[in-house]
């Protein structure tokens, strides 16, 4: 009996998604902790997370484009360093609007040092594979702590995509799963309506990194349920299938209908809070932190495959650290950050060097050693962390 009913609310749900579209299928934790110190979202540099897209297809449409792939990255960049169209963001709530500096790379190596081009497309002959946990084992995750893993699955036409809070997932299914109708803004996703701008994955990423709903926990939306961010009103809404242009209100104040957090359409999305921000970098210090360490952003070099001998220590460092090339001398020495920065460089290296950190950004950096002889592939390359 019991077996029974629940056969029948299952077939209910999904007479429901076929009626109507539903945003995500995160399943939210029952319960949060707000992040009561906004300083963990100061004096960090910008964190480039790892993207590897596993892209898992029954049918030649669903194994979508590099390029339709490549316009989500854009969209993820723009959305979370706040410099895409944000007009529609009311007055009241213009000083609200954050630069999570948070960015994307697709990744370059995978987690064994083996080049990647951030894309694995592997075919399936299951249909609406998203919703089956055989996903996890026809495309296996790579290094959950180190790379967001995202599978473009087929989630059968009634959900856009879904999340994993930090904690909530078993590393081999720790990551998302997005419908490839709505990755980035062309190919297929060029032919829907609501969903067409890439803000899908935005909103995932959102809950990946810890971010609740605006509206709270209940799949409704109450004035009485929270995202336990402070500076995001409680809103008893969630905008599905709309797209306010004006002022809208509920519990006693005015919502952020257009936070990326809320159900709007894709047009409508367009800002993460600084309370959002302060929360998804508490979370890549803490439960996620090894997205800030990987180095899966940075391209494989044939020298650091044959493991050159070069020393950088202290590591992690603080005000100084020295770089000794044990193995002889190199032409250049470059130091870049995590975003791709040159900070440091220097001609003609053959002895111990220390480099003055002090005035550096915190954060991850790569130190480059080449040879001009070499061709540009051949390199040695070693990560060192300033605290
Ligand atoms: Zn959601």
């Amino acid at each position: 009996m019991i077996t029974k009913i629940s056969t029948t609310c299952f077939l209910l749900l999904l007479s429901l998604f076929a009626r109507s579209q539903t945003h995500c299928g995160t399943l939210q934790p029952a319960d949060g902790e707000p992040i009561t110190d906004l300083s963990v979202a100061q004096n960090r540099d910008i964190i480039t997370v790892s993207v590897l897209f596993h892209v898992v297809y029954n049918t030649d449409e669903q194994n979508i484009s590099d390029s339709q792939i490549l316009t989500q990255l854009d969209v993820l960049n723009e959305d979370f360093r706040a410099i895409n169209d944000q007009t529609n963001v009311p007055v009241g709530f213009q000083d609200d609007v954050a630069d999570a500096e948070i960015e994307f790379c697709l990744a370059q190596r995978l987690p064994d040092g083996t080049a990647t081009t951030g894309i694995i497309r592997t075919p399936t002959t299951e249909t609406i594979i998203g919703l089956k946990q055989v996903l996890y084992t026809t495309s296996p995750a790579a290094d959950s702590e180190h790379y967001l893993n995202v599978w473009v699955a087929d989630l059968g036409g009634g959900l856009n995509g879904t999340a994993t809070f930090p904690g909530a997932a078993t590393p081999d299914k720790d990551g998302i799963v997005i419908d490839p109708h709505f990755v980035g803004t062309t190919g297929l996703a060029a032919e829907e309506t609501r969903y067409n701008l890439g803000r899908t994955l935005t909103h995932e990423i959102g809950h990946y990194l810890d971010l609740f709903h605006v509206f709270g926990t209940t799949s409704g939306g109450s004035c009485s349920s929270d995202d336990f961010v402070e500076d995001t009103p409680n809103g008893e809404n969630t905008y599905l299938g709309d797209c306010p242009t004006g002022i809208e209100f509920s519990c006693n104040s005015s919502d952020m209908w257009m936070n990326f957090m809320y159900f709007t359409d894709d047009a409508c999305m367009s800002m993460f809070s600084a309370g959002q921000k302060a929360r998804m970098q508490n979370t890549l210090l803490t439960t996620r932190s090894g997205l800030a360490e990987s180095n899966g952003c940075l391209p494989v070099s044939t020298r650091e495959v044959e493991q050159a001998n070069v020393t950088v220590f202290p590591n992690p460092a603080q005000n100084l650290f020295k770089i000794l090339p044990a193995d002889g001398k190199y032409d250049r020495l470059q130091i870049i950050s995590g975003r791709g920065e040159t900070v440091f460089f220097r001609n003609n290296i053959d002895v111990e060097i220390t480099v003055d950190c002090t005035d550096f950004p915190r954060g991850l950096y790569f130190v480059i050693l080449k040879n001009e002889n070499e061709n540009e592939n051949e390199r040695t390359v070693r990560r060192i962390i300033l605290q």
